[in-house]
């Protein structure tokens, strides 16, 4: 074993945490599309959006300008019972692989909803307490954003009222049961609750759902209800802008070391972890201060950034929600059943897909076997079990190491290591039995959710 100059982990002391926020919208030249009125075609107004989402999360939505954002005290003292992050170096898959390349992941597991999410849903909890409301409703996928936010929920004592997608409702019943231990109420998705859950049930029936059926239902829950707003785990800027602290922890763990990474890969649901830890080094690059490269990675089965088309389109599947621009398969794309619950989202945050349509972003698309063998052999080496959807990161870095064992190049590559899998042992066990299904949509089916785009 050779001497390790740098440290497995490297962590920083608490008066090293960041206390602003990063807004990477601030050094684009050109800026992120806004968001449109579905029935004018105008940009949204903040009133307009205040019927939706909190006040001070509606002016985080729509600035471009301010490149910090102070994070209150209350979110701050949060954040330190489980951050920062450990920033690790992963010796032991370097050696596995016999590469030469410096992996670096940065670890987002460490709190109970087992992603990074409660990132995102501290800050908006903490912002609908100032406002005085009663509660948030929102939507979940693979159950982590709404453990999450019934997290944040139940810090502040506000109501959680949580859409989950009917098929991870049915096959991950234990992360339900964590959301009711931090006092949540869960529906299955669609359901008949709503009208806009009751119109998709009739236009689809059998459907186990999708996170855009789950929005509409959770936005129509809280615009008619009285002291309620609705919240968005992924997808929004106000999500990447808080989502920065790993970004920011990530760059000044590497700082202290001198160290500067030539690669960072992160997956890419609705864009958030990915945004956030890229957003401090994206800003180098439009500042023309350092160059690196970026790779969003995202499943075969749900291909937004490599198959979509960048585009105007609704958020959602029952249309209620603002038209956003962005790498898009359709509103009504229904992608198959990937065990990768959290990359299921027909589109792609607007900050990044302006940064991918600039040139300034790659993207890549990967199965789901060659994911779940690489979650596997992370697994075996660094003792982590990931989420299937951190190994898509973990994929494309090992690919990416495994490249620089052939160059001999000792690239640093850095990846985002969202999560733990433990709620995805059903996934992995199709895995183990050789049942898993690599299902890829035919031009045809992704032309067919295209061609019905709002503006064209
Ligand atoms: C939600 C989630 C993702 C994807 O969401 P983004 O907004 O794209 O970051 C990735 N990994 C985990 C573990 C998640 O829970």
């Amino acid at each position: 074993m050779k001497e390790r100059e740098i440290p497995y982990k490297i962590y920083l002391e608490e008066s090293e945490m960041p206390d602003k926020w990063y807004n990477v919208r601030a050094d684009m030249k050109k800026k992120p599309a806004p968001l449109l009125n579905p029935g004018t075609l105008k940009p949204m107004t903040s009133e307009e959006l205040q019927g939706v989402f909190c006040d001070e999360l509606v002016k985080q939505e729509l600035d471009d300008v301010n490149a910090f954002i102070q994070i209150p005290e209350e979110i701050r003292d949060f954040y330190k019972m489980y951050r920062p992050s450990p920033l690790v170096r992963a010796y032991c898959l370097e050696e596995k692989l016999q590469t030469p390349a410096k992996i670096y992941y940065k670890f987002e597991g460490n709190n109970t909803s087992g992603s990074h999410k409660l990132n995102s849903a501290i800050a908006q909890a903490y912002y609908a307490k100032q406002q005085g409301l009663k509660g948030v409703t929102t939507e979940t996928g693979a159950g982590q954003w709404g453990t999450a936010l019934s997290m944040a929920c139940s810090y502040f004592d506000l109501d959680c009222k949580v859409y989950m997608v009917k098929v991870s409702y049915e096959q991950k019943p234990f992360r339900r049961e964590v959301m009711r231990t931090y006092g949540a109420s869960v529906t299955s998705s669609p359901s008949m609750e709503t009208e806009v859950g009751k119109r998709i049930l009739e236009e689809f029936p059998g459907t186990t759902g999708s996170l855009g059926c789950a929005i509409s239902e959770a936005v129509e829950a809280a615009v008619s209800r009285e002291g309620y707003r609705y919240v968005l785990g992924s997808v929004l800027s106000q999500v990447l802008l808080h989502q920065s602290i790993i970004g920011l922890e990530t760059k000044a763990a590497l700082d202290k070391y001198n160290i500067t990474p030539d690669l960072i890969i992160g997956c890419a649901g609705g864009g958030s972890n990915l945004g956030g830890l890229i957003s401090p080094f994206m800003g180098e690059v439009l500042r023309g201060e350092k160059k690196y490269r970026f790779i969003a990675v995202e499943p075969a089965s749900c291909p937004s950034l490599t198959r979509g088309k960048y585009a105007y389109d609704f958020c959602d599947t029952g249309k209620v929600c603002p038209l956003a621009k962005m790498y898009t398969l359709g509103s009504g794309f229904m992608p198959s059943a990937n065990h990768a619950g959290g990359l299921r989202y027909h589109g792609m945050s607007s900050v990044l897909s302006e940064l991918f349509d600039q040139g300034l972003m790659e993207a890549v698309s990967v199965g789901q076997t060659e994911v779940f063998e690489a979650a596997e052999l992370f697994a075996r080496s660094e003792g982590i079990l990931p989420a299937p959807e951190s190994a898509h990161a973990i994929r494309v870095a090992i690919d990416e190491a495994l490249k620089c064992k052939e160059t001999g190049e000792e690239k640093t590559i850095v990846f985002g290591l969202t999560g733990t899998g433990y709620f995805d042992m059903v996934a992995y066990e199709k895995f183990h039995n050789g049942e898993m299904n690599d299902y890829i949509p035919t031009n045809e089916e992704l032309e067919k959710s295209l061609s019905v785009l709002p503006i064209v």
